[in-house]
């Protein structure tokens, strides 16, 4: 059947693997000159690993000023999983208040320090396996520890990278284990460690779960906007 070429214009474009390298440029522009997210910016200070596990594990459902100013607290307290087996989970509570679910938190802050020194002799350990192992560590975490804190390699799948891989049309995945397996299979190495940092700053700033600011966002041009039905 002949197609009229006014009626292929408006037919969507399936982002190409070579647009997500033009959107890795932009996006990683646009978070270099904001203000990165608590723990991208703990990772380029080339912080203790054990300490940007701890402030990530502290980061999960809390906003990022919240998880910063509670770490800094806590690390002025105690800066490494020895002299944090010498707080009380209340004076730990006390500390990170307010994060969300502090009070779990804090004992899971005390069990991974004492898992640490009893079974990987004090040093967070390198593999997804041993990470997975700790107390209160979920995939996520994982990941981005991995990434951020030991070099090693992972794609750290939070809400953000989920919703925004999909509304580009990179992938089309339900779940966000569906989003790590389908980017690990696509996204270039390169651009693994940095992926969910640049993701949530343009989620946090741009892409937002609703509404998104389609009219302002620097990659506009790149996105299939799957699943957007109404943006400003
Ligand atoms: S165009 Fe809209 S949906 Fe697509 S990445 Fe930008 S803000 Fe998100």
């Amino acid at each position: 059947m002949h197609l009229a070429p006014l009626a292929l214009s408006h037919l969507p474009i399936p982002m190409n693997d070579r647009d997500i390298v033009r959107v890795m440029e932009i996006l990683q522009g646009e978070l270099d000159r904001g203000i990165p997210p608590v723990i991208t910016r703990y990772s380029r200070k080339k912080e203790d690993p054990y300490r940007i596990l701890i402030a990530t594990m502290l980061s999960s459902r809390t906003a990022d000023e919240v998880t910063e100013e509670a770490s800094e607290r806590l690390f002025s307290l105690a800066s490494g999983p020895q002299e944090m087996l010498r707080l009380s989970d209340e004076a730990i509570a006390r500390a990170i208040y307010p994060v969300g679910f502090y009070r779990i938190k804090a004992r899971y802050v005390k069990e991974i320090s004492r898992d640490l020194l009893e079974r990987f002799h004090g040093k967070v350990p390198r593999s997804m396996r041993d990470l997975l192992s700790l107390k209160g560590v979920g995939r996520k975490t994982a990941n981005l520890v991995l990434t951020l804190a030991l070099d090693g390699e992972g794609i750290c799948v939070d809400t953000h990278v989920h919703r925004i891989s999909n509304r580009l049309g990179y992938i089309s995945t339900k779940s966000p284990a569906e989003t790590e397996k389908a980017l690990r299979a696509k996204l270039p190495r390169k651009y693994w460690s940095d992926y969910n940092s640049v993701m949530v700053a343009h989620g946090k700033r741009t892409c937002r779960p609703i509404s998104p600011w389609c009219s302002r966002c620097p990659v506009f041009r790149f996105c299939d906007r799957t699943g957007v039905t109404s943006s400003r």
